[in-house]
């Protein structure tokens, strides 16, 4: 038996579900690793799917892959486009896309699943597969630890992941040490108080309140952290009001704060705190601002030791010069809860989508920024050969470098 795997991936492709509600998504990769003799259990971590597979004395290898699209409306062009919709957290309808690859993700762990099956004579350990919910929440992975993952499936030896993104395909960036940022979720709510437009000065305006702020969070990245680190502050999100001649009550700002230790993390964060507060006080706030914390995710640190053993692994299955430095990446990932709840170290991976013909013009016409769509992107979209083949021959031969 052959899975077809790009027909398993524009499936994927074509039939998107936003965070925790990816249930075909789900039942599909279960019923997967159940053809291939796994001992599958569904709807952990509300709709996470384990599979293990023990084959004899050794180590206990995890492998993960997350499965959830976005809210973005395609825009790829493609013949396999997504056209779907979902409804979100609001209840409100959404235009919905793999715009982060997950689709790819589950596609290449099902490929890795199948071959590592396919050679099980010739390692021994236990293969523990996690198909993961709700990663662009930052959700899932705790999801799943706070589900009882852990009473049903062995202490990792090694936690092994992989994500895909807009390097040449053929491509594995992957580095010791931090790979990712941590990043904060905050939701701001600054008071103010309402009245009428053409009576300013009988209110106080959240409005203005929240330009100043958002304008003054700037400086905590151009003013206050040295220009050797890196630190990210981004305003996301910023609602207020309803009509033109009413001044609102209330304005709401959603933040994304990356950073890539705890030190930097915690000196954002009061960086933060002071503006707000001080912006809410320079206009007159007569009620201090609320400021929640929506979202933690640690920084994705990749262990010195294991990532060496995974960079030979790599190279030895792909070519020396197909393994590079990419470098931090600002995103963030929740990956890493599964090695930190464990104690066991962590890889995690990038491996690259893009046509690398296409990748190496811009890359020499300088608009790499501009012509390379990345991930969360309307137009992401990694070819679908040879990426799913390296993704594939990644994963396995990473998990083989522990299971023998
Ligand atoms: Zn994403
Ligand atoms: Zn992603």
């Amino acid at each position: 038996m052959t899975i077809d795997l790009e027909a398993l991936y524009i499936d994927l492709h074509q039939h998107p579900e936003l965070s925790f509600q990816e249930t075909r998504t789900a039942g599909i990769a279960a019923g997967h690793l159940r053809d291939l003799g796994l001992d599958v259990r569904e709807g952990v971590g509300v709709t996470g799917v384990v599979g293990v597979l023990e084959n004899g004395e050794g180590p206990v290898v995890w492998v993960r892959a997350d499965m959830d699209a976005l809210p973005v409306a395609e825009e790829t062009g493609l013949a396999y486009a997504s056209t779907a919709t979902g409804i979100d957290p609001a209840g409100t309808t959404v235009p919905v896309m793999h715009a982060c690859g997950h689709d790819m993700h589950v596609t290449a762990m099902i490929g890795a699943v199948e071959k590592l099956v396919a050679d099980r004579d010739d390692w021994s350990g236990t293969l523990v597969v996690l198909i993961q919910p709700a990663e662009e929440y930052g959700a899932g992975a705790r999801a799943m630890l706070d589900d009882g993952l852990l009473d049903i499936v062995p202490k990792p030896d090694i936690v092994l992941g992989q994500h895909v993104t807009p390097l040449p395909a053929g491509t594995i960036g992957v580095r010791s040490g931090t790979q990712m940022a941590a990043s904060d979720g905050l939701t701001v709510i600054l008071h103010g108080r309402g009245g009428h437009g053409s009576r300013p000065h009988s209110t106080i305006d959240p409005v203005v309140m929240a330009a100043a702020t958002v304008m003054r969070l700037q400086t905590i990245a151009s003013r206050e952290v040295d220009p050797r680190d890196v630190a990210v502050v981004t305003v996301g999100s910023i609602h207020a009001g309803l009509k033109n001649n009413i001044i609102p009550a209330e304005a709401k700002l959603e933040l994304s704060l990356r950073y890539p230790t705890d030190e930097m993390r915690d000196k954002v964060l009061a960086s933060v705190e002071r503006i707000v507060r001080a912006e809410a006080a320079a206009s007159g706030a007569e009620r201090e601002p609320e400021i929640r914390t929506d979202h933690t995710l640690p920084p994705t640190i990749n262990d010195a030791d294991a990532t060496a053993r995974v960079t030979s692994a790599l190279q030895r299955a792909l070519g020396e010069t197909a393994v590079i430095d990419p470098g931090m990446f600002t995103g963030s990932e929740d990956v890493s809860w599964f090695a930190r709840d464990t104690g066991a170290p962590l890889v995690f991976w990038f491996w690259g989508g893009v046509d690398p013909a296409r990748f190496q013009a811009a890359m020499a016409a300088g608009t790499l920024d501009k012509d390379i769509p990345t991930n969360h992107s309307p137009f992401f979209a990694p070819e679908i050969h040879p990426t799913i083949e390296v993704g594939v021959t990644a994963l396995s031969a990473a998990a083989r470098e522990f299971l023998g």
